[in-house]
């Protein structure tokens, strides 16, 4: 039918998939092409950007409102479908109070949206708003929010190489943010910087490194605080930094007095020389530049191993210049975005704390109400309070699948199942839409304009191609609707916009970090933030004079090991995962790629041979890798690139659902589950 006939014209938007931010636009055929961007700044696309409209006209995209209906989904007409999502949490929200509805944003939708979701979350009198940075880079921005008063990339991709060394920890760009590294740090290489990989794969990023650090999951405290030790013993420490920017220094040496360098190492499985070469080169380096991924941030002790990596910053003094920084690699096209806007429980757009009364103000006299003053809940804490007499009974979900997703996944599918009402807007049938009682038909980034923020902070815009197919609606009118409707009469005004252009304006009056941006001056350039109110220009490099919280030193944060959530038992192996060049997160868009599939169709496992051997598995068999939790199997990839001990596979595929085996223990600080270390048997199937 005509609803499947997408066309396309080629107007300038941004890449949907990762951090990074390519300008993209429709091409031939299917294909998307890269035009000039700001970071693809030769028109450079990688494959999952030139494959990018595929999920846009993929058959299984949504084109009505569903309803659950006697024991299955119906279709229904917008009005009705509105008036079920009205009444469902207008009910809950009358009888249990607000605290017992939880919003989930989307870090692949546009700020405007992300803002008009924690919007509507607060005007409905709950801070139970999050997104899916929860699961993967909270535990970074704690740890950089205290200790410079900012949770993004202190640095710029165009600034960073500068450096004459990089450490990157627990990330793979080469693969996960393939232009970025193509773009700005394999030339850096060429010329002579220094690559030191920890991670416990020998990936492609792996292959531009002069040392390859195979950390065991888990133990990149032990590992880091004996690179401090050696920066400290070999007088490798920036004295005038550590004396005009630095305190805590007394306190941080002593803690180091009990690191043995050499056991460390063989604790985090890594040879004690390479460790200290690779101390040394960073310690020794006049520039040098720190990334951290998902392989640091995912752990039970996420926040404490970003510390111990920004120690080292700081002992070195590489903070505020170019070419330094810690730099923290954001995995989804807006990510980055999505927190500052404020889709988080505990702050308000601009991460002005919700229990700051000046904030709250600020924001109610732009928006009509004042929000509420108690933290909500993180999103993994309001799946677990499912149930519970004061949890949550009702839930929109905007663009996300936690079921997933999430940690643990068959007891969140279970939790989303008894939610006494559940709302998903969605371009397909998800596994979350599968159980909600109301499906939103929504708009694919190619239907969309909007602003979003990569992984170095530069706002862009994005500009729709097409129009949603059938029924479906852009998401911006859709969550105006849901607004109007769920808010009170009198606050109607709230969610009236003329378009996304109106909407930016009023989130550059309450995100202070946002002040001073443009929609019209954005055009198809960038903004970066932090742009306060009457700067000419964003700030590229942070924290020069002073850390973002206007304080001229940070403290040195001694950190010790925290064991691993999971004991291995018997003969277990630790169970990592991550992701692959071909797809993305959950893979609900790039498993409806036919050119991603072909070149990447389904997951496999990753062992060392000698753990292969030890269970007379060989190379393409079938295995099961299981725990407490649940089971799965896929076949076997025998290869020497993973560490002994560890086993790797992504979370890519619903089907094996690979989360099932994933562990929930929680970092006490950003409540980031430990994803990067699961204690599984493995066998023959
Ligand atoms: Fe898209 Fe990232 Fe690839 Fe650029 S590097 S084309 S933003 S997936």
């Amino acid at each position: 039918g005509s609803e499947s006939a997408f066309e396309f014209d080629s107007r300038k938007s941004i890449c949907p998939f990762c951090g990074v931010g390519c300008g993209v636009r429709h091409g031939n055929g299917d294909k998307a092409t890269g035009w000039e961007g700001s970071v693809n700044r030769r028109g450079e696309v990688c494959p999952k950007g030139v494959a990018a409209f595929e999920h846009v006209r993929s058959e299984d995209r949504l084109v009505r409102p569903l309803v659950y209906e006697s024991g299955t989904h119906v279709t229904a007409p917008w009005d009705e479908a509105l008036d079920r999502l009205e009444s469902g949490l207008r009910e809950i929200v009358d009888e249990h109070g607000p605290e017992a509805v939880a919003f989930f944003a989307s870090s692949s939708c546009t700020n405007e949206e992300n803002y008009l979701v924690q919007k509507i979350a607060r005007a409905l009198g709950t801070n139970n708003v999050d997104n899916c940075a929860r699961l993967c880079h909270s535990s970074t921005v704690a740890a950089m929010v205290e200790r410079f008063g900012a949770g993004a990339m202190t640095n710029t991709l165009e600034d960073v190489g500068d450096a004459d060394v990089f450490l990157v920890c627990g990330a793979n760009p080469a693969e996960q943010h393939p232009i970025a590294f193509q773009s700005y740090l394999a030339p850096a290489v060429d010329d002579g910087t220094t690559l030191i990989h920890v991670d416990p794969r020998d990936n492609e990023t792996t292959g531009e490194a002069a040392v390859h650090l195979p950390v065991t999951p888990g133990y990149d405290i032990p590992l880091l605080n004996a690179m401090a030790k050696v920066i400290v013993e070999e007088e490798l420490v920036d004295e005038t930094f550590l004396e005009e920017r630095v305190a805590g220094r007394e306190a941080f040496e002593a803690h180091l007095e009990d690191v043995d360098v050499e056991a460390n190492a063989r604790e985090a499985g890594v040879d004690p020389a390479d460790l200290r070469e690779a101390a040394r080169a960073y310690g020794d380096a006049d520039r040098a530049a720190a990334f951290t991924g998902m392989g640091m941030s995912q752990h039970h002790c996420g926040t404490d191993n970003v510390h111990a990596l920004i120690n080292l910053a700081v002992l070195t003094g590489n903070v505020g210049e170019p070419g330094t920084g810690i730099n923290p690699l954001r995995g989804q096209n807006n990510v980055q975005g999505a927190n500052d806007v404020g889709a988080r429980p505990g702050d308000l757009p601009g991460y002005e704390p919700v229990t700051d009364a000046d904030a709250r103000d600020r924001c109610g006299e732009v928006w009509g109400f004042e929000p509420p003053a108690g933290p909500g809940r993180t999103q993994v804490e309001w799946t677990r309070s499912v149930g519970d007499d004061d949890g949550v009974r009702g839930a929109v979900v905007f663009g996300e699948n936690p079921a997933v997703t999430e940690p643990n996944a068959s007891e969140v599918a279970d939790a989303l199942a008894d939610l006494e009402f559940l709302a998903v807007i969605d371009l397909y049938k998800t596994e979350t839409a599968t159980l909600a009682d109301v499906v939103l038909p929504g708009s694919s980034w190619a239907e969309k304009a909007g602003t979003v923020t990569n992984t170095d902070r530069r706002v862009q815009r994005m500009r729709p191609a097409a129009e949603p197919p059938g029924e479906a609606r852009r998401d911006l009118e859709i969550l105006q609707s849901v607004g109007r409707r769920l808010t009170d009469r009198d606050l109607e005004s709230e969610f009236e916009y003329d378009g996304p252009a109106a909407v930016f304006d009023e989130l550059t009056e309450v995100t202070p970090i946002y002040g001073g941006l443009s929609y019209e001056e954005i055009d198809d350039g960038y903004q970066r933030w932090p742009f306060p109110e009457g700067a000419d220009e964003g700030t590229a490099v942070l924290h020069t004079e002073e850390f973002a919280n206007g304080d001229r030193r940070t403290e040195l944060a001694p950190v010790d090991h925290v064991p691993p959530a999971d004991d291995l038992e018997n003969d277990q192996l630790v169970l990592t995962t991550g992701r692959v060049l071909e797809h993305f997160n959950s893979g609900a868009l790039t498993r409806r790629s036919g050119t991603l599939m072909r070149l990447r169709g389904e997951d496999v496992v990753q062992l060392h041979p000698d753990d292969a051997d030890a269970r007379g598995i060989e190379d393409g068999d079938e295995v099961r890798l299981s725990n407490a939790r649940g089971s799965v199997t896929v076949s076997a990839d025998v290869t020497p690139t993973i560490t002994r001990g560890t086993v790797f596979t992504t979370f890519h595929y619903a089907e094996p659902l690979i989360n099932v085996l994933t562990g929930d223990a929680l970092d006490p600080v950003a409540k980031i589950p430990e994803y990067k270390h699961s204690a599984v048997t493995v066998e023959r199937a």
